[in-house]
């Protein structure tokens, strides 16, 4: 994968750029109640600035459809911005047109400006193109910097690329990068560990990462399902019985395809999912009750797969082992978490984490910091996941 970066960029010295950021903040009662995506940007804002380049900063907020909605105004991210800059960010209260050019105009070179929710045209979007031209219109450039928005073919992340000479921005270039090296082009052997509820939602990522690595762990609500595919009685457990057959399938893909998979040798199970609730820890292929589920991997099941780490390069997760929300099924999941954490800390894998649930379970392990890299991207960092491209990075692509 080769995309160009703000380094191919000739001079940038008086020139305009459009960069779009994701700005879509947690916010409360008009204040953002988490900076984590605005601090994301920072690096690219402050590189061009530094290069003496005006910043026109392109995002959305919410969903407005098409709508001009106050209340999904990006307007309260501006104080924020400032206070992380260091420097004033003016504000454009329109993305297209007059407002926008006269605003971009009013600074000098080095100058931020904000412009208002790009989703309050309809154009945004439809990937209308002659919104990304009324876009285009504004700036010199195009840089894009929000991976978690390129799984989408709007006007401000991919028509507007091809409309400028385009370049991924700091963040943007660290996500790529960190993916490539996971998934892309990674160091062999690679390991993958996929949890989370179902296998109906996560398809199409089984599919792609059985062709693509050594040994891919199952977990969480999903390894139920091929469980019960493998005539394991799993009681009233979480599971798609009817996806039996798929369940199957992939793993004679998998065989066919010299993809080891580990599937859970023992289990916690119990009969209520409420913290501290009373378990019991059996092996996969003991019988348990009707009232009985499956919450969590057993110590087992851990002790495997940390042995499958270490004797993997590269690890790619994305889903909880178990239900971490409630103690004590986050057991299986903080155990793995912690000794993903330490190898890569040591550098001895490349661990490569994303996905909303495994963020929140990252941090819950108190191992976030230490992993490779783990990405927030959410939709965008699972279509990366089942293989498919990303309109977005395509058209930065060279
Ligand atoms: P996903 O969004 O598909 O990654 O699923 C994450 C959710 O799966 C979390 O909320 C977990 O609580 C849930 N989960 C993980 N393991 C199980 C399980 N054995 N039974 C029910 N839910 C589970």
């Amino acid at each position: 994968m080769t995309f160009r970066t703000l380094d191919d960029a000739p001079s940038l010295a008086g020139k305009t750029a459009l960069v779009r950021v994701d700005f879509n903040v947690p916010m409360e009662g008009g204040k953002v109640t988490e900076d984590t995506r605005l601090r994301a940007a920072v690096p690219t804002i402050e590189k061009l600035r530094d290069a003496g380049a005006k910043v026109a900063l392109l995002a959305h907020f919410d969903r407005p459809k098409g709508q001009r909605i106050p209340s999904m105004s990006l307007k309260p991210v501006v104080d924020d911005l400032e206070r992380l800059l260091g420097a004033p960010v003016r504000f454009a209260a329109d993305c297209v047109g007059d407002e926008a050019r006269a605003v971009i105009a009013d600074v000098d070179a080095g100058g931020v400006v904000l412009l208002e929710n790009v989703r309050f045209h309809a154009g945004e979007e439809k990937n209308d193109p002659a919104f990304a031209k009324q876009l285009a219109e504004l700036g010199d450039l195009y840089v894009n910097d929000a991976f978690s928005a390129a799984h989408r073919a709007h006007a401000s992340t991919e028509g507007l690329a091809r409309l400028l000479p385009a370049y991924a921005g700091e963040s943007m270039r660290r996500e790529l990068e960190a993916l490539d090296a996971a998934l892309g082009n990674p160091v062999k052997p690679v390991l993958g560990i996929v949890g989370g509820a179902k296998v109906s939602t996560k398809l199409d990522l089984l599919k792609n990462l059985v062709g693509k690595l050594d040994r891919l762990a199952i977990g969480g609500g999903m390894a139920n399902t091929f469980l019960f595919a493998q005539g394991v009685d799993i009681g009233g457990s979480l599971a798609e019985r009817d996806m039996a057959d798929t369940a199957r399938e992939i793993l004679a893909e998998a065989e066919a395809k010299g993809c080891e998979i580990l599937l859970p040798i023992d289990v916690v199970v119990a009969t209520e999912v409420k913290p501290g609730a009373e378990t019991r820890t059996v092996l996969a292929r003991e019988e348990i009750g009707d009232d009985e589920k499956i919450l969590d991997a057993g110590p087992l099941t851990v002790e495997k797969l940390v042995k499958a780490m270490a004797l993997s390069r590269t690890l790619i997760w994305n889903g909880p082992l178990g239900v971490f929300e409630v103690p004590p099924f986050d057991a299986a999941t903080v155990k793995a978490a912690q000794a993903a954490g330490q190898l890569a800390k040591t550098g001895a894998i490349v661990a490569v984490a994303g996905g909303g649930d495994t963020v929140a379970a990252l941090h819950h392990a108190g191992v976030a910091e230490d992993m490779t890299f783990v990405s927030t991207a959410g939709g965008a960092f699972l279509e990366w996941m089942e293989g498919k491209p990303l309109p977005g990075v395509e058209a930065l692509t060279v």
